[in-house]
């Protein structure tokens, strides 16, 4: 079993790939552990300094390791592998502190001191030696691509998917699921002791490529059953290779200082040509002035940005370039801070980002300082859901003067403007609202043309930094000095439930971070970015608006699902052809909806969904399109165990098994976070305890009735 997970797991990647981020990861994790052994932390942590002040604390520290790791080698974390190297450091990371009685007896509502947690990590580090720590590491690395391939959608159809989530019928239990991945770890545990002695190996060569070999040759002699892709990387050329040209410049001139991809994208943003329509004159006349010569780049540069998402497909390893070319107006201010916007845009998506920018004939303005005076303003993000929603009360009730901002496409506009009303209405308050939204020229043919959109199923991972790059940019031209972007923690921090092949980023405080960094570099001002939700749970927003006495008059007008613009095919589908709502009632961002609803008592006629989740069985949906009743399934099993897992485990397991939960950023108090996360945990158990038909609970006992005991 475990030989067919793996040759699945790696079947996308190439040998030479997979050899060349374990021998770079393998490396940096010996540093780390060559720093513990010399009690001297802080030289390996020297770089991160740089954009996060350091601060230690036993929960966020194996995710400081490893932002230090790939702040240092920029190509770890993207596609392919990205992910799992990442999940797998911080677990290795971790794994240091699971036996460890005086740490996972540490009150979590304390912070602990940093001098003294530093001492009990070269404490627990004097019995690790390095081989050890490199074996945990690949075993992590195996793992985590088996149990992707184990319950991938692509797996539910063999056997091993299958078992891994029903049996006879039935959820499979917790226990059973912990049997099976401990007996897969173990194996993983053998192929990892047999692949070291090639890393330890491979140090010792002086040359690279002899390193990366030896990397090469232990993995096709440890896991022999693999085949690898054979699809050979193009060897990078003297020239910074393209594919997103901005503007008409022929290629033949262009071809003279770069490497133009055969599949390059051209967008043009103005001009007879143009084959996108995104008018800076909507922000002008909205801010009721010209725009600065460089927010006006800005805009234009993150405008592009979203569109190369949409527009330039991935391999089949995940993998994507976005080398983007693009003509501004102060090109030696973006090539100067353009690391620090790569930094944000490649976190974002995993992608390998690289910036490039020629000079645009445009008028410049001089560059002064942005004035943030208008303290009592704010700029706010707003979605149209429950938590943009709240957002906007919360700043109104704090004094503040919010603008709101909305990125609206389709039929999300209307709910955004009638929820904008009905705030007006009830708070008084007329709040200036600005809708962005762009088309694609309709040209059909020409060399012009914007080409076709790929069909992928990781999609819009950047769509935020378009939408937050608006909100700066109001921000800056209205001399307000606070974004605010409302999105509940569990949400923003968006964990994953169970391994899957994605989890989106848009709101990560991380990202937050990295943008703003990245914005004071270019416009040095201090506008700040802040979440101020990132510490309750989506049914303390719902309450929140209750009490305030609004919850019928705002909740009803909010839209939180993921498939909004298919509601209304999907109810005709259902044979529901009156069905005027905006929530399917099965996605996860309904799901969890729901629970706030009946977690925060908001009454029920606040409450629509086509579909009934907690009594999926009865719903037409269950007879017609069994697979998605199927997969909505599985999402509330996972969502359970998830939420078990949260309630019933040590702090040091539960960083273990979820090893996302837990960010290292400025400000971020893991603690606080520890306790967001037990309330959510208790909401979501409560909500399916009370709500449940009595066939959904039986089907779901299993999951929920047993103690984990890992
Ligand atoms: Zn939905």
């Amino acid at each position: 079993m475990i030989n067919y997970l793996l040759s699945n797991a790696f079947r996308t990647v190439t040998l030479s790939q997979t050899s060349v981020k374990i021998y770079e990861s393998c490396s940096s994790l010996v540093l780390f552990c060559d720093s513990l052994h010399d009690k001297n932390i802080s030289a390996f942590l020297s770089n991160e300094a740089e954009g996060l002040s350091t601060r230690f604390e036993r929960l966020s520290f194996p995710d400081l390791v490893w932002s230090t790791i790939s702040l240092n080698n920029h190509s770890l974390h993207t596609y392919p592998l990205g992910d799992i190297i990442e999940r797998s450091v911080k677990q290795t990371v971790g794994s240091l502190f699971l036996n460890s009685p005086s740490i996972s007896s540490t009150n979590i509502e304390n912070r602990s001191d940093s001098d003294q947690f530093i001492r009990e990590v070269y404490r627990v580090s004097d019995s690790v030696d390095t081989p050890s720590l490199l074996k945990e590491f690949l075993s992590n690395i195996f793992f985590n691509q088996c149990i992707v391939v184990l319950r991938s959608k692509s797996g539910r159809n063999t056997d091993f998917g299958y078992s891994y989530q029903y049996k006879n019928g039935n959820l499979v239990s917790l226990e059973e699921q912990l049997a099976l991945r401990q007996g897969l770890l173990g194996k993983c545990k053998e192929m990892a002791t047999a692949l070291v002695p090639h890393i330890v190996r491979s140090f010792r060569k002086r040359v690279y490529t002899s390193k990366t070999r030896t990397v090469s040759e232990g993995l096709t002699s440890v896991l022999p059953f693999i085949q690898w892709n054979p699809t050979m990387n193009s060897s990078p050329g003297s020239k910074p290779h393209i594919n997103i040209l901005v503007g008409t410049k022929s290629r033949a001139i262009l071809s003279l200082n770069y490497e133009l991809d055969s599949a390059v994208q051209r967008i043009i943003l103005d001009g007879i040509h143009k084959n996108v329509s995104f008018n800076l004159s909507d922000i002008e006349s909205f801010v009721g002035h010209p725009l600065h010569s460089l927010t006006k780049d800005f805009l234009e540069i993150a405008f592009v940005v979203y569109i190369s998402d949409l527009y330039v497909s991935r391999k089949s390893d995940y993998s994507r370039n976005l080398d983007i070319l693009i003509p501004v107006r102060h090109p030696d201010i973006w090539e100067r801070s353009g690391s620090k916007l790569e930094n944000a845009i490649s976190f974002l998506a995993r992608d390998s980002v690289s910036l490039r920018f020629t000079a645009k004939n445009e008028r410049r303005d001089d560059i002064t300082s942005f004035n943030t005076s208008e303290e009592s303003k704010c700029c706010c993000l707003f979605s149209g859901g429950v938590d943009s929603a709240a957002g906007v009360l919360w700043a109104i009730n704090h004094g503040l003067s919010p603008t709101l901002i909305s990125y609206a496409s389709g039929n999300l506009s209307g709910i955004q403007s009638t929820l904008a009303n009905q705030i007006e209405r009830k708070t008084s308050y007329h709040p200036p609202h600005l809708k962005v939204s762009w088309q694609a020229a309709r040209r059909r043919s020409g060399s012009y043309r914007l080409g076709e959109r790929p069909n992928s199923m990781l999609y819009q991972h950047l769509r935020s930094f378009f939408y937050l790059a608006i909100a700066y940019a109001v921000a800056l031209e209205s001399s307000i000095s606070s974004v605010y972007i409302f999105e509940n923690g569990p949400i923003a921090l968006n964990p994953l439930l169970s391994e899957s092949h994605i989890n989106t980023r848009t709101v990560h405080p991380r990202f937050l971070e990295y943008f703003q960094s990245a914005m004071q570099a270019v416009f040095e001002t201090n506008i700040s970015i802040e979440n101020p939700f990132i510490y309750r749970t989506k049914s303390q927003l719902t309450s929140y608006i209750k009490n305030k006495r609004l919850a019928n008059d705002i909740i009803p007008y909010t839209s939180s699902c993921f498939a909004y613009a298919r509601v209304k095919t999907l109810a005709q589908k259902l044979d529901d052809y009156d069905y005027q709502g905006t929530h399917d009632g099965d996605c996860l961002p309904c799901i969890i909806r729901r629970i706030s609803l009946i977690a925060g008592h908001i009454p029920a006629q606040c409450d629509e969904h086509l579909i009934d989740i907690f009594d999926i069985f009865e719903s037409p949906s269950f007879l017609r399109l069994p697979n998605r009743s199927l997969d909505s399934l599985v999402t509330i099993a996972d969502l359970l165990r998830f939420s078990e897992c949260l309630l019933r485990m040590s702090v040091n397991e539960i960083q273990y098994n979820f090893p996302d939960l837990y960010v290292y950023s400025r400000n971020l108090d893991c603690a606080r976070i520890s306790n967001t996360y037990q309330r959510y945990a208790m909401e979501t158990i409560n909500s399916f305890r009370q709500q449940s038909s009595t066939r959904l609970s039986g089907i779901l006992e299993p999951i929920l009735s047993h103690e984990v005991n890992l």
